[in-house]
């Protein structure tokens, strides 16, 4: 067998089952009852046509496994996130979780740290569990850069061979691994929220929610490594701090080239807020059309800055300009997964479900008591938000002695 698919002439009826299923387009019929042609330049090789030939008439070669010393993967890896020198909570949060699936493999848990100046960080990185941090330390790197970021972690993957690779669900994750995973022939897994180790394979179970958070979906990637997976912040325990606890730190040297980026960073805009990042808030206040114009956000501030909590909005209210999209929640915003998510006029589109129903708690302020976002809410309270929120304000107020 020459192509990685092919259609067995002999037994194909042309029934055209697999031009249907086909979610690529990647199989025609030039007429009825003709012989499917496989267009594998479209073809992802996902096996839907031969699951779905009841003849067993499409063969499909065994992907990559056949090609690839799985065993040679050794140990679990996490990207140490740093923005001007400062590793961020999601780094130690990936830290406690990369700890569990190392020890369960019998292997060892690494931290990855790249930027300039850098090294002496290392050892927050190996006080949280890193038994070993790989550092590039180069002024190249100083700010995080798509391309040179990515280069150097694709020519650090294939000379250790990670079996296991973490990276936040961050602006920065999500952009950064997804360029090395195509580099490396691996899959990738978006936004888990829980991870493990299958005792008997020891493949690495990563489960996310899928279909708007409808269901919990466990994927696996048994024939490529290293395991790839993006992690949502919030949701898994910061590993703690074991005073005096060392490792190994392993200075990497890179070729200069890889180093070169195309893109140029000319100077950073800090965004002025008065309440806290969404990314990191443990309370989100977030507002939709019901708002009706931007000045009514306000009361949303305010009740953010008595509860401590971020500022979220719709879509909605972002596309009319009421607030910045780096507010956004849902499918084309941000995902969040606080323990308190404070819904106010937001109907529960399932685009804005699925930025936000992980969240433990949600309270959902909506007139319109047959709103889809009551289906997600803890708690409910069917009122005019411009009654109800500033009473939550002057209550919380008195409550926290603000
Ligand atoms: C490809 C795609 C991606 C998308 N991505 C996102 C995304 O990332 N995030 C997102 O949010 N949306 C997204 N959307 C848009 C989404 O479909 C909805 O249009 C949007 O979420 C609606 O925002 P909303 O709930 O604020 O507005 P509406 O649906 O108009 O709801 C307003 C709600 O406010 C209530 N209300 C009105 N006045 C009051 C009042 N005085 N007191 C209490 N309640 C009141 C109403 O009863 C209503 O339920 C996306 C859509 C598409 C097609």
């Amino acid at each position: 067998m020459s192509e990685p698919i092919q259609i067995v002439i002999e037994k194909c009826v042309r029934c055209g089952a697999c031009v249907k299923v086909c979610p690529f387009g990647a199989i025609e019929q030039a007429e009825r009852k003709a012989l499917p042609v496989i267009d594998l330049t479209k073809c992802t090789l996902c096996g839907a046509c031969v699951a779905a030939c009841k003849f067993d008439a499409i063969l499909m070669k065994e992907k990559a496994a056949a090609t690839i010393d799985l065993a040679s993967f050794k140990d679990v890896w996490v990207f140490a996130e740093q923005h001007d020198g400062a590793i961020q909570s999601i780094t130690y949060e990936l830290l406690g979780e990369g700890r569990k699936l190392a020890d369960a493999l019998g292997m060892k848990l690494c931290a990855v740290l790249l930027g300039h100046g850098i090294t002496a960080k290392t050892s927050e990185l190996t006080s949280r569990g890193a038994d070993t941090v790989y550092v590039v330390d180069r002024p190249e790197l100083v700010h995080f850069q798509d391309e040179s970021y990515a280069a150097v972690l694709i020519e650090l993957v294939k000379r250790h061979k990670p079996n296991v690779f973490l990276t936040g669900a961050t602006t920065i994750g999500r952009s950064l691994v997804s360029r090395v995973a195509v580099k490396v022939n691996a899959g990738l897994t978006a936004d888990c929220t829980g991870l493990a180790i299958d005792p008997e394979t020891k493949n690495l179970l990563q489960t996310r929610p899928a279909f708007g958070g409808n269901i919990m979906a466990t994927i696996i990637t048994p024939n490529a490594r290293p395991q790839m997976s993006t992690v949502r912040h919030k949701v898994m325990k910061e590993a703690e701090v074991t005073a005096g606890r060392t490792g190994t730190v392993v200075v990497e040297t890179v070729a200069e080239a890889i180093l070169k980026a195309r893109a140029k960073r000319l100077r950073f805009e800090p965004e002025h807020e008065t309440t806290m990042n969404i990314a990191e808030a443990n309370i989100i206040v977030s507002g939709g059309r019901g708002l009706q114009k931007p000045e009514n956000f306000t009361l949303l501030r305010e009740l953010a800055e008595v509860l401590g909590a971020g500022v979220g909005s719709s879509r909605a209210a972002v596309d009319a300009n009421w607030i910045p999209y780096s507010h956004q929640v849902g499918q084309t915003g941000k995902t969040v997964c606080p323990k308190i998510y404070i819904a106010c006029g937001i109907s529960g589109q399932i685009q804005h479900l699925a930025g936000m129903s992980a969240s433990n708690i949600i309270v959902a302020i909506n007139k319109d008591p047959d709103a889809p976002i009551f289906k997600v809410a803890t708690y409910g309270i069917v009122g005019d938000l411009f009654t109800v929120v500033p009473k939550l304000t002057q209550e919380f107020r008195k409550m926290l002695g603000k």
